[in-house]
């Protein structure tokens, strides 16, 4: 027997779609990508692959019983716990949505797959689609997503582009924001090249404002935010609450500068040293000491051509 909610979640409050219905139409966590600021964890399963994970059937009952429970949300939201057009039955699943609800349709996806007719098929059958695209070249496309080997960037813009001459419906696109990584000013003009070829409808500017599939992603100021979205245009809007963007600054900070200390106190190290001990980019450590160093709770010292930081009144080294 079908456990109960098992594809269905919420409605959740989302900023882009107001109160929003989850159906979740993939095992966690099976997906194209491997994002360094997923919300959901690593991907387990890299792949590209469509089988049908979850039966239409099994949605659709699951969904009639929800929706008699609720007054109506403002969409009807396909995700899962990975990427949703990984289901080949995607196209059916939302046309037996349709029948049964006159909600709007709204499809998350990241997009990888749009470059197949079946996925673009599928995907045209959705009020609103929202991919995502953040990267202007291949590099900051595998520092970012980490893609299965057969998914280039070109392959992604490709889809995107011909996706938009197919479909008659919204898209807003996400352009996800990882300081220092796709924030350099040239870096935005190319995307947003890029971007007027895809011709969105909208375009969400987001960043992490909740704890990460890797712990240290760089989260950027908000005027860095204002200045990307002036770059990509008055159909760019920032998405992320200014007071989520702080809090969340807060605790990566706290816990940036709790761990450095706490490694400092063992013995004074230099950047690299603290870095891969850490895990963390080096960018993130050197932020983190550049505050260290103008609080006083750490000095500089440079040692046969390196520079080592202790802790302030820290004695000689013990090792
Ligand atoms: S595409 Fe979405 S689900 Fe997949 S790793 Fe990236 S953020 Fe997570």
């Amino acid at each position: 027997m079908m456990a109960p909610h098992q594809y269905i979640f919420g409605p959740v409050a989302s900023r882009r779609l107001g109160r929003s219905l989850g159906v979740d139409i993939v095992p966690a966590k099976y997906c194209t990508l491997d994002c360094i600021f997923c919300e959901v964890g690593r991907t387990t399963v890299k792949t590209t692959e469509r089988r049908p994970y979850v039966l239409p059937g099994q949605i659709i009952q699951e969904l009639q019983a929800r929706l008699k429970d609720l007054p109506q949300p403002d969409y009807i939201t396909i995700t899962g716990s990975g990427e949703p057009t990984l289901n080949s039955g995607l196209g059916r699943i939302i046309t037996q949505i349709r029948a049964v609800s006159s909600t709007p349709i709204a499809l998350l996806t990241n997009g990888t797959l749009l470059y197949r007719p079946d996925v673009r098929q599928d995907a045209c059958q959705a009020d609103v689609v929202l991919p995502t695209l953040d990267a202007p070249d291949q590099q900051t496309f595998e520092l970012i997503h980490r893609p299965d080997p057969s998914i280039t960037l070109q392959m992604v813009v490709d889809g995107l582009i011909e996706f938009r001459r197919q479909y008659h419906g919204q898209i807003w696109l996400e352009v996800f924001v990882v300081d220092q990584v796709n924030t350099d000013p040239r870096k935005v003009e190319s995307l947003k090249a890029m971007i007027d070829r895809i011709r969105p409808d909208k375009i969400h500017l987001n960043t992490a404002v909740r704890p990460t599939a890797e712990p240290a992603v760089p989260v950027p100021s908000l005027s860095t935010l204002r200045r990307i979205a002036a770059t990509l245009g008055p159909a760019c809007e920032l998405i992320v609450d200014p007071g989520d963007l702080r809090a969340y600054q807060a605790y990566q900070k706290g816990l940036d500068d709790k761990s450095i200390l706490a490694l400092l106190q063992r013995r004074p190290s230099t950047l690299d040293q603290l870095a891969n001990g850490l895990a963390a980019p080096a960018s993130q450590v050197q932020a983190a000491i550049d505050r260290l160093l103008k609080s006083g709770q750490i000095t500089a010292e440079t040692w046969t051509d390196q520079v080592f930081y202790r802790l302030a009144q820290q004695g000689p080294s013990q090792t």
